[in-house]
């Protein structure tokens, strides 16, 4: 079998495999191309990939003799019928692309609709990547704002610590928890989802309690959307905490739907001057009113920075994380041999499957 790597859009520093993970295919018995300079902005060279066992080839040439190919973002270059594809594309926000790569004939696999069980946790690219957001966005807040994290007592006077606010304390939430606790600010926690309440204090925040969120026991783990007045009376809350925040951090979403508005305009207007907020399901919409994705804007001295790309920002872990996951999928969907093997029965193939044999084939895709 051959897998082929194909190098991501210009505004990507990340790429699916690195020359390590190459180096693990071939003792499979799996033939690697890459497009040349793929790996460049992830710190790993032509010559790396090469040493490791890849061929060095252009896009074209990655496309038409692969029989997988690997990447993150949908492939600028033109895929051939019968192709196999495997990367994010966020399927239900993008059913126009899944249904013009099943009439292209396309077998393509995104690995952010892997359902969120125990076993698809080494291929959860989600999970690895939201990691890396969650640690970086306190890294980023702390480098914007004008003030210390930690407490101190110095001759020349005392330093408060740095108050921070987690909305949302999934995978990208509990790294902010733990990178703010480890920089010494005081952190103060949000979400919908009771069970998180002893994952955020073993971290040493606050959980906030708000009462009669929705049950989201059926939804795999993830939030469900909320009534008005539970809305209503959460806005409340966080209105409360963020007028005494240093820096706020917001990462609440929910699958295939719009994020959450949780900060309003009038909850920024009461923040001090110098606080920051980085929100990092700006993608989606963003969980304030003045969010705008992909930019940094100021309200009333307040820094609003609107980034869902922040794994980008380390590339080099990143795809390694990213890479470790698509082999850990790759074992799933060959055999021993190093052949292309799709069991239909695995809710995993099942599960992050979009099209196939010239269809849509993933019912949450077609019915969105
Ligand atoms: P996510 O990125 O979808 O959402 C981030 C957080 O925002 C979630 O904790 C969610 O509850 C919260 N949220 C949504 N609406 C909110 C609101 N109105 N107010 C406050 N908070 C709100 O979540 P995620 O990081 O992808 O993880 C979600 C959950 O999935 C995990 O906590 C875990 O239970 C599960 N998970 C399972 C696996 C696995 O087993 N393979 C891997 C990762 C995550």
């Amino acid at each position: 079998m051959i897998a082929g790597i194909l190098k991501e859009p210009s505004f990507e520093t990340r790429v699916s495999l690195l020359p390590e993970a190459v180096a693990a295919l071939r003792k499979k018995g799996i033939t690697v191309l890459i497009e040349s300079g793929a790996g460049v902005k992830a710190s790993a060279a032509d010559e790396d990939y090469e040493r490791a066992g890849a061929e060095i080839k252009t896009a074209a040439e990655v496309v038409s003799s692969s029989d997988i190919i690997l990447c993150i973002h949908k492939p600028a270059t033109a895929l051939l019928p019968g192709k196999v594809v495997i990367g994010v594309f966020q399927p239900l926000f993008n059913v126009s692309d899944m249904k013009s790569w099943a009439e292209q004939g396309l077998t393509v696999f995104s690995l952010d609709m892997l359902p969120r069980t125990t076993r698809a946790q080494s291929m959860d690219v989600l999970s690895s990547q939201a990691n890396i957001a969650g640690y970086k966005a306190v890294l980023h807040a702390a480098n914007i704002f004008p003030k210390y994290f930690p407490m101190f007592m110095t001759a020349a006077g005392s330093i408060a610590p740095a108050k921070l606010l987690i909305l949302g304390a999934g995978v990208a939430g509990l790294q902010a928890i733990a990178t703010g606790r480890r920089l010494g600010a005081v952190v103060e926690v949000f979400d919908t989802r009771p069970a998180v309440k002893e994952e955020v204090m073993s971290l040493g925040a606050k959980f906030i309690e708000v009462e009669g969120a929705a049950d989201a026991s059926k939804a795999g783990g993830y939030a469900v959307e909320q009534t008005e007045e539970f809305m209503q009376k959460q806005k409340q809350k966080i209105a409360d905490s963020i007028a005494k925040a240093d820096i706020v951090i917001t990462t609440a979403q929910i699958p295939g739907k719009k994020a959450p508005i949780l900060v309003t305009t009038s909850m920024i207007e009461a923040m001090k001057r110098g606080s920051v907020i980085i929100d990092i399901a700006s993608a989606t919409g963003g969980n304030t009113d003045l969010t705008k994705n992909n930019e940094t804007i100021f309200h009333n001295g307040v820094a609003i920075v609107g980034n869902s790309a922040l794994a980008s920002s380390m590339p080099s872990d990143a795809s390694k994380l990213y890479g470790k996951n698509v082999m850990n999928f790759m074992a799933l969907i060959t055999s021993k041999e190093g052949n292309l093997q799709l069991n239909w029965e695995d809710d995993l193939v099942k599960g992050s499957c979009i099209t196939h044999d010239g269809k849509i084939v993933h019912e949450r895709v077609t019915g969105a």
